[in-house]
């Protein structure tokens, strides 16, 4: 009898690593392959290239119901940029690639294609190229993005050092707000189409989830600050599971401070109204697209003024694994409850 293993009894990484582990890089220029944020290809000349991308499917990842079709095609390239800064390189260039059924009409590509030139142009990315194709149902996007870096500027999620210092730019766990937001007026509006939604008051979490801003901005200013992060990976899927890889990566342990990790006002008390602890959001909620990063400890002085970086834990030994230090000073092992593509 033939074996079947179900995928979900794997992880997305496992399955990741399962698949590829006999893929041996043939190119000495494949300086970096699966395995980070994106790959890093050196190209001969003064920088090196990197590339990443994404699959974005619809009623996986996004629901028209409530997504606007500008803000997916802008959140669309965010997020490919975003991993392109958490390799601390500039973004240079996309491709887009769609599939849609004969549902869309030409002015709904149109609008999706509109939020992409914003994006675009925001983050000085051109448009380079891509393929389109029907589909027999909904819609897929798949983006790939290119761009560059100085050898000595690039950081991978392996590069933390023991000591090192843990950092997050902006807030975190509003993404995950304003997907619940969403989420409930769509139950409302089903049950009883004819009450408008209430989304008064809920601006920061639905534009945090609507219209994430890939961090090219903090990538800016750690160079004017002439700070090189020894490690950096972009919050796509939540604190904790990011720092997972990080430790994991670097082969070493972490101490994250409850007390430390920046929430804004408005994430606490929509949390409250929801019944959700703060943390846990900023912990597990994902698609924030924050930057999560190493640095040295003798680079301290150069970040500590900034309004963009908060310092929210140290590296520790492999031994004592990733930890969270709570506001009752109780030390508890992270546990990665990422997003995960399978079992969601
Ligand atoms: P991110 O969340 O930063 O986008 P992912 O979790 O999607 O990263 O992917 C982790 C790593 O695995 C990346 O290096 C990515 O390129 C690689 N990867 C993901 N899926 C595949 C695949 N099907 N084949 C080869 N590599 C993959
Ligand atoms: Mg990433």
């Amino acid at each position: 009898m033939e074996n079947r293993t179900e995928l979900d009894s794997l992880g997305e990484f496992e399955l990741i690593n399962h698949l590829t582990q006999y893929f041996v890089p043939q190119h000495e220029t494949t300086l970096k392959g699966v395995g980070d944020d994106a790959a890093v290809l050196a190209t001969g000349g003064s920088t090196d290239q990197v590339v990443t991308t994404d699959l974005l499917l619809e009623g996986v990842h996004f629901d028209l119901m409530y997504t606007p079709l500008k803000h997916l095609g802008y959140k669309a390239i965010a997020v490919n940029v975003s991993d392109i800064c958490a390799m601390n390189a500039t973004p240079k260039y996309v491709t887009v690639s769609f599939a849609v059924s004969n549902r869309f009409s030409l002015e709904a590509i149109e609008e999706l294609y509109a939020g992409m030139q914003i994006a675009c142009e925001k983050y000085g990315v051109d448009l380079i190229g891509g393929d389109t194709s029907t589909a027999l149902h909904g819609m897929t996007l798949s983006i790939t993005a290119i761009g560059e870096v100085y050898p000595e500027k690039v950081s991978y999620r392996s590069g933390a050092k023991l000591n090192d210092l843990l950092v997050v730019t902006g807030d975190l766990g509003a993404a995950y707000l304003g997907l619940q937001v969403l989420e409930r007026e769509k139950e409302v509006y089903k049950a009883t189409p004819s009450i408008q939604p209430e989304l008064i008051g809920y601006d920061y979490v639905l534009q945090r989830q609507l219209k994430p801003e890939a961090r090219v901005d903090a990538i800016q200013f750690l160079d004017d600050l002439k700070v090189t992060p020894t490690a950096m990976i972009d919050i796509s899927d939540g604190l904790s599971s990011e720092i997972m890889h990080l430790c994991t990566q670097s082969e070493l342990g972490c101490d994250l401070y409850e007390a430390k990790i920046p929430v804004s006002p408005d994430v606490q008390r929509v949390a409250e109204e929801f019944h959700l602890d703060a943390t846990t959001c900023a912990l597990n909620g994902g698609e924030d697209y924050e930057l999560l990063f190493t640095i040295s400890q003798s680079d301290y002085e150069k970040i500590k003024g900034s309004p963009h970086f908060t310092v929210i834990g140290h590296m520790t030994e492999k031994v004592s694994g990733p930890r969270i230090i709570t506001r009752g000073n109780e030390a508890i092992a992270l546990r990665a409850q990422g997003w995960n593509a399978f079992n969601a």
